[in-house]
């Protein structure tokens, strides 16, 4: 649905690298997934700008500069010999170090690690902050797993990681399974075994040994004053709206918190187990105790919350109407269907802070019935941009306020909703931020890729 000048050359241009995409990386559905989004997007620059073209830029940003996987041995709480895939992909250092998270999860596999690699190249762009994209992981399932487990892994993970990473070079953080406690156990032995205290190879560190104020609340708040620009662009507001949060992780409950501060009633949020629907309001307080402290399933929630109610299964959080909608669990989670039934049901926003909750369908069809839609690569690209600014912060060695950090992300926010919302006016795309966000991102990293020849 793009009403933008665009050049046949253009257009077999981008089939044609989607097509060596496809064949040279078989079996990688979701990696081909984001590429398909991105490049179809990028149609309208191809066609105005050959310059991009002739100089090879989008043959060379589909191919990470480099894929590492390695063998993870950990000795289980019984003695027994376990053994996981480890993975880091350093997918582009065009504007700045490699900078994105480590994910661990059975699902974790190169295609989904290059997926998340490669959004994570145009989303550290529009932070407009100096870092370029990586992805990490392991398909180790922290569900279950007693404290030592955890740190023997993490401990294992950083043994063979510290290889390739450092302060200036790729800069790991969190993500799905990784929290403040796996990033300490990875820190410790990084520093064990460098014999240095170099806090900025790593970020999401607890506060006391370096880590950023404002780090843990940056994702959720982020999505949350990006949908708030969508908001007021339609002269409305959170005040007042009925929400649905998925996840209940560190990216959910900090959106919760924000939309509560700001007047809207999150009525339901979810864990890979189910969905719990509390029509007062979701309880922030409980949901983080039972979470966060006790790790246990949200099935709990409904035992000390009597009026809210818990389904089995994640789909039908979709079925329950809502104003705006935040999906936070993770990739594909809102498919064609549900989008239809969100549509019914009357939603107005959507706001990504998982990465590539919405299939291509999905994302379609909200853009053709004018729901206001914020990409994940805008809408949850504040927790990198703090992770950024948690770098700048130990370069100097200081930190900021709470506050100040805060401010910064909002402010940061705010810009990456405007280039957004400029690109897609420049590209005859006026209100599609799928397509805005792919070319602001874009642009920056196409510019310094030409600037630093073929490389
Ligand atoms: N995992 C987060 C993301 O998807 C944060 C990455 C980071 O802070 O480096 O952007």
């Amino acid at each position: 649905n793009l009403t933008a000048e665009i050049s046949q050359e253009a257009v077999s241009y981008v089939q044609n690298v989607f097509e060596t995409v496809q064949k040279r990386n078989p079996n990688e559905s979701e990696f081909h997934q984001a590429v398909k989004e991105i490049v179809d997007s990028l149609i309208p620059v191809f066609s105005k700008h050959p310059k991009y073209q002739e100089a090879g830029i989008l043959e060379r940003l589909v191919e990470p500069e480099r894929v590492i996987s390695f063998r993870v041995p950990w000795v289980d709480d019984q003695g027994k010999i376990q053994v996981n895939r480890g993975f880091r992909v350093q997918f582009n250092s065009a504007i700045g170090p490699y900078k994105g998270g480590l994910r661990f999860h059975p699902s974790v596999n190169v295609s989904i690690i290059k997926f998340l690699g490669f959004e994570q190249i145009l989303k550290n762009s529009l932070t407009g902050l100096p870092i370029g994209g990586g992805k990490g992981g392991a398909d180790f399932d922290p569900k279950g797993k007693s404290d030592g487990e955890i740190m023997r892994f993490c401990q294992s993970f950083m043994t063979e990681l510290c290889k390739y990473i450092g302060p200036d070079s790729d800069v790991p953080a969190g993500d799905i399974g990784v929290g403040a406690r796996e990033i300490g156990f990875m820190f410790g032995q990084y520093k064990r075994i460098r014999g240095g205290h170099e806090a900025g190879v790593l970020t999401g560190k607890g506060l006391n040994y370096g880590g950023s104020l404002g780090r843990p609340e940056a994702t959720g708040y982020g999505c949350v004053y990006f949908v708030e620009e969508m908001l007021k662009s339609k002269g409305t507001s959170f005040e007042g709206k009925t929400v649905v949060v998925s996840g209940s992780g560190n990216v959910s409950t900090f959106a919760i918190q924000k939309a509560q501060q700001l007047g809207a009633k999150v009525v339901a949020c979810s864990d890979s187990g189910g969905y719990v629907y509390d029509p007062d309001g979701i309880c922030l307080e409980t949901l983080r105790r039972l979470k966060e402290v006790e790790r246990k399933r949200i099935s709990e929630y409904v035992k000390e919350r009597p009026g809210a109610q818990y389904t089995e299964g994640c789909q039908e959080i979709w079925n329950i109407p809502c104003d705006i909608a935040l999906p936070c669990a993770t990739q594909n989670e809102i498919n064609e269907a549900s989008a239809a039934i969100l549509i019914s049901n009357g939603v107005k926003a959507i706001g990504e802070g998982a990465n590539m909750p919405s299939t291509l369908d999905a994302i379609d069809l909200f853009l053709k019935n004018d729901v206001l839609f914020g990409p994940a690569k805008a809408a949850n690209a504040g927790g990198v941009a703090v992770s950024a600014l948690e770098m700048s912060q130990n370069s100097m060695r200081l930190s900021w306020s709470f506050e100040e950090v805060d401010g910064k992300l909002h402010e940061i926010m705010k810009n990456i909703y405007e280039s957004s919302v400029k690109a897609a006016d420049q590209y005859d795309c006026p209100g599609n931020l799928v397509v805005g966000a792919n070319i602001a991102g874009f642009l920056k990293v196409a510019d310094a890729m030409l600037a630093q020849g073929i490389v």
